[in-house]
């Protein structure tokens, strides 16, 4: 059996025996965040010589690396998240694919990786979901997270870009990312540690951004705060991110609220639910901005009452408001300090239009090519 794109010819070696559904169940039943995974993934190789080749959709299992595998010493890697949602008609759709298929280019073209064609990388998804639809989760924000990476697999120690590079897609039935719901944070503002810096790879969707970003989070933890929050690496004075999640801030109430978010210099990764939720904050009839904040502006702006919520946004959490702000130098709450009604409001437009319940006029939805049973 094989499946075909333009470019490239799938193997599909699925696995001769599935786990008994009742198994499976058991497993959905509780599925954490990225804690477990489907019984089979996604696998395509590259060299210099071939280009993309030996595509094959095979049982998941572990890898066996050679200790000189360049990514485990120079990291030459870079990934992807997204989701795949159980539909209100029983269906399975996933959000946004394109979007991630185009980011993952850009990501790689920065790390010296080579580009994946998107038509492969849609192909590749397609290929999972349909395999593993069965562990697609129906329960209210739960969701099938899918993961593509894509790795420096040539074995060598000497550094250049490598040139034999695997790419990879595994799937997670997955819960909600906080499993205690929509609570606000604490953040911590670190003026020790920068997470990117001009030039370097803060729009990559890559491992080193995290790596580097570890020990920041733990000096938050320690200030009994829950996340970090990400200044730009010369004044620490501009908010660029908290942790792996864009920030948004909202002005004023109600109807003629303002949704602001600090605009794409090149330090911050371009989140597709950031986009997704300007352009929902448009169609809702508010004003969306992508411009700047400060430190001094953000505290002198919940002290006057202008600035009347903050969350943060990405695939994994969809939306987490903001409660309260730490420094070195001060501390300060946001609004009442519950999720505000804006932030709640761009919420549910969202994970209406992921899970079916409401129309897609952006056409965001990319649905599988699954037979299911209503
Ligand atoms: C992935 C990521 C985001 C959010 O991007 P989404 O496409 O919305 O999931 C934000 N910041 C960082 C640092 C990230 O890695």
């Amino acid at each position: 059996m094989s499946s075909r794109t333009s470019s490239l010819q799938f193997q599909l070696n699925r696995v001769p025996t599935r786990l008994p559904a009742p198994e499976r169940e058991r497993l959905l039943a509780k599925p954490g965040f990225g804690a477990i995974f489907t019984e089979h993934m996604v696998r395509i190789r590259w060299n210099a010589e071939r280009g993309w080749h030996d595509a094959e959709l095979t049982a998941y299992a572990p890898l066996s690396l050679d200790p000189g595998t360049a990514v485990l010493h120079y990291a030459q890697a870079v990934f992807e998240g997204l989701k795949a949602f159980r539909q209100a008609d029983g269906g399975v759709a996933a959000f946004r694919p394109d979007a991630h298929a185009s980011r993952f280019r850009r990501s790689a073209r920065r790390l010296a990786l080579p580009e994946l064609p998107e038509e492969t990388f849609l192909e590749a998804i397609d290929l999972l979901v349909e395999a593993d639809h069965a562990w697609v989760p129906s329960a209210p924000d739960h969701s099938l997270y899918l993961r593509p990476l894509m790795y420096a697999s040539e074995v060598s120690l000497s550094v250049h870009p490598a040139d034999d590079v695997t790419f990879l897609l595994i799937a997670s039935p997955s819960g909600p990312y906080f499993p205690r719901g929509v609570k606000p944070v604490t953040v911590w503002l670190t003026e020790d540690y920068s997470r990117a810096a001009p030039g370097g790879t803060g729009a990559a969707k890559t491992g080193g951004n995290y790596a580097g970003g570890l020990l920041a989070q733990a000096q938050a933890a320690e200030h009994g705060c829950d996340q970090v929050v990400w200044l730009d690496s010369f004044e620490h004075r501009w908010v660029e991110e908290m942790g792996g999640m864009n920030l948004c801030f909202v002005f004023g109430h109600g109807d003629t609220a303002r949704v602001m978010t600090p605009a794409l210099t090149g330090t911050l990764l371009p989140g597709i639910t950031r986009d997704s939720l300007l352009t929902l904050g448009r169609d809702l009839g508010y004003e969306t901005e992508e411009g700047r904040i400060n430190v001094d502006e953000w505290r002198a702006g919940c002290e006057d009452g202008s600035l009347t919520e903050v969350f943060a946004c990405g695939t994994a959490a969809v939306i987490t408001p903001v409660a309260a702000v730490k420094s070195a130098r001060a501390s300060w709450t946001i609004g009442n300090g519950g999720p505000g009604e804006v932030s709640m409001r761009l919420r549910q437009a969202l994970v209406e239009i992921q899970r079916g319940a409401a129309s897609d006029p952006h056409g965001w939805l990319h649905h599988a090519r699954v037979s299911f049973e209503r």
